[in-house]
């Protein structure tokens, strides 16, 4: 018997897929998830789901997911209070700060972090009160030379997704959407959406090393050598300068002479070797691609987790501006996001642009990209002693010692540390090195809105879920946890009364924060209102509040005009399928542009230096062997 059904997003990868929870109540007068599926009237993903979707009733039930905060005394983990944990941390990270300074304290955010909304609030808050510069995240594994090449050629974090909906011809490099669901590009049934591409007479082409599950059901595999993608996108490049498609863009965009030159030398011929794909091949790929009504080429972790990763990143989005389907309907498109984006301030051509080596790692003078280095980097920062050495660590969600390169030495590395204080729900091989754990709640115990991953949306949606199951006594909110562990960072109280108030004036500060983002984003519709003014126009409190604000300070918001209409929370509440804001809108460059130039920029000296080692190695024998990996997040 079903007492209550409930709906919630997936927030286990990037599809977000809607889910329909079957409840029955017990006689404790608690609930228990009986039954999880996909949820049919999901504005986005119309009941698909995977089989991992029905696993949050797992997760919640697992006996293993604290429940209560840890502290390891005689290498034993026992529960604790959560003023006993705080004041444990507290404890320990103040002398060793006074001590060591701040970049003592080494950070790590994991994946989950991207998937959750209080941490994506509030994280922020924590960086900036820890105020160490060894800051390292899971998106310098995989994501972050597509972040890279959008940034300087569009001046902000702004990556096209393919129009998967509407394209007639779909080129993947390096993804395979079947197995990891799509990545920087949220879409619901990617598989589905593959083959109703082929439905209506388009064409899928994949090409990866691997014959991967995605090559099993699209129209052409083609088998690159490993590490080729950016000669076959340079010589693509070549073949579609000669046909002189671009079209609206040209005007918008500088270096397209130059680039024609850089690529000149990269015939189908001279490359066909090089990457094993014969020169016809090419050929046929450039003039399908010029021929379709139109086209996308979408590249994923295969074009990002190799030698020229932020190369190959430009040259995806070059072809696409080649071909003529750059920010048009049916090609590589920009979402847009209704809590706004954080990469629209000002106007365009007002950006600074992107830069690089502004600062860097201590050890190895690594260049940190967005404020965060290589994980790659954090063994040695760890392990090396001098000024600056990491003797402390916070991880925020994932487990590096388990899923980045090199783990025996970061697990040895952890192992060396004073102190370790870890928020996740999990003793594994990471949160073993911890002192302290702070569990968040299950998924099924939190709300959620894909803040993050919306930005990557096929279509624009609003989507939120409520919690579905309330929290045990011994369980804190993850927004509170970030909230805590921030004030003890900035040496306010780390118990009692004293605390929680930090924790509510860290909220009000963040709340001031999202306001005051949001009248200077050129895409809000509260341009030059008084902040104070938004804040108070809410009653929510937390995560609840600044996703309100977000929302309704965004481009589909009511501006905190009830007459006005548009998107609020109340309205989000009462749709819990979500809210379909609409297809992606082409012609949205320049507009969203914010290089310095006001243009897509093509060129800067970083790619030019990558284009010229590119061509240095246009006739060198491609290697004999090369060990690669498939991953699941592609
Ligand atoms: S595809 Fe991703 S979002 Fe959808 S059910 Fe599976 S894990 Fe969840």
């Amino acid at each position: 018997m079903v007492d209550r059904v409930a709906f919630r997003t997936c927030p286990l990868c990037e599809a977000g897929c809607g889910l329909e929870i079957e409840l029955t109540n017990k006689p404790d007068g608690t609930e228990e998830v009986k039954r999880i599926r996909g949820d049919q009237a999901d504005v986005f993903s119309a009941g698909f789901i995977c089989p991992k979707g029905s696993t949050l009733k797992h997760l919640h039930e697992d006996p293993d997911w604290l429940r209560q905060p840890h502290v390891k005394r005689d290498g034993q983990f026992v529960p604790v209070s959560w003023d006993e944990a705080f004041e444990t941390v507290a404890a320990a990270v103040g002398p060793l700060m006074k001590e060591h300074g701040r970049d003592a304290v080494g950070v790590y955010l994991g994946n989950p972090n991207a998937h959750s909304l209080g941490p994506m609030f509030y994280n922020k808050g924590l960086l900036k009160s820890i105020a160490s510069r060894n800051l390292f995240s899971a998106s310098t594994v995989d994501q972050r030379p597509k972040e890279v090449s959008a940034s300087m050629m569009f001046g902000s974090v702004a990556v096209p997704v393919p129009d998967l909906d509407r394209t007639d011809y779909l080129l993947m490099l390096g993804a395979n959407p079947v197995a990891s669901n799509g990545s920087l590009c949220t879409a619901p049934d990617f598989p589905g959406r593959i083959k109703r591409i082929q439905e209506r007479g388009g064409k899928v082409i994949v090409v990866d090393p691997r014959r991967s599950e995605t090559a099993g059901i699209c129209d052409q595999h083609i088998a690159i050598l490993p590490n080729g993608d950016s000669y076959l996108l340079a010589a693509l490049a070549k073949l579609l300068f000669e046909k002189d498609q671009i079209g609206r863009l040209a005007e918008h965009t500088s270096g397209l002479e130059e680039f024609r030159e850089r690529v000149a030398p990269f015939t189908p011929e001279t490359v066909a070797e090089r990457i094993g794909v014969d020169a016809a091949t090419i050929r046929t790929l450039a003039d399908e691609l010029a021929a379709a009504p139109t086209a996308a080429v979408y590249g994923r972790i295969g074009t990002t987790c190799q030698e020229f990763g932020t190369l190959s990143s430009v040259l995806v989005d070059v072809v696409n501006l080649l071909t003529g389907n750059l920010d048009r309907v049916g090609g590589a498109m920009f979402t847009t996001h209704a809590t706004g984006q954080a990469s629209t301030k000002g106007e365009p051509g007002s950006g600074r642009g992107f830069r690089m080596g502004r600062t860097a790692s201590r050890v190895s003078g690594t260049n940190a990209i967005f404020g965060e280095f290589p994980v790659t980097v954090m063994p040695e920062e760890i392990e090396t002693p001098g000024e600056g050495q990491i003797r402390a660590m916070v991880t925020v969600g994932g487990n590096p010692v388990s899923s980045n390169p090199n783990t025996a030495r970061i697990d040895a590395a952890f192992g060396s540390l004073q102190f370790m204080v870890s928020v996740d729900p999990y003793i594994n091989e990471t949160t073993r090195h911890a002192d302290v754990i702070l569990p968040p709640p299950s998924p099924l115990q939190k709300s959620h809105y894909d803040l993050a991953l919306l930005q990557f949306g096929v279509r624009n949606i609003a989507n939120y879920s409520p919690p579905v199951l309330p929290l045990e006594a011994t369980q804190m909110e993850e927004g509170q946890i970030i909230r805590r562990l921030t004030a003890v960072f900035a040496g306010e109280a780390a118990s009692g009364p004293e605390a929680n108030a930090a924790a509510d004036a860290i909220d009000d500060f963040t709340a001031a924060a999202v306001a005051g983002a949001a009248t200077r984003d050129s895409f809000s519709n509260i341009a030059g209102r008084d902040t104070e003014e938004i804040v108070a126009a809410t009653e929510r409190k937390g995560s609840e509040r600044l996703l309100d604000i977000a929302l309704r300070t965004g481009p589909f918001g009511d501006g905190f005009d009830g007459d006005a209409g548009g998107i609020t929370m109340d309205q989000l509440e009462a749709h819990p399928h979500g809210v379909d804001l609409g297809a992606l809108d082409g012609e949205r460059i320049p507009g969203i542009l914010r290089t310095q130039s006001g243009t897509i920029e093509l060129l800067n000296e970083h790619i030019e230096a990558e284009l010229d080692r590119l061509t240095e190695t246009i006739s060198e024998d491609a290697p004999a062997m090369i060990l690669f990996f498939s991953f699941a997040l592609s």
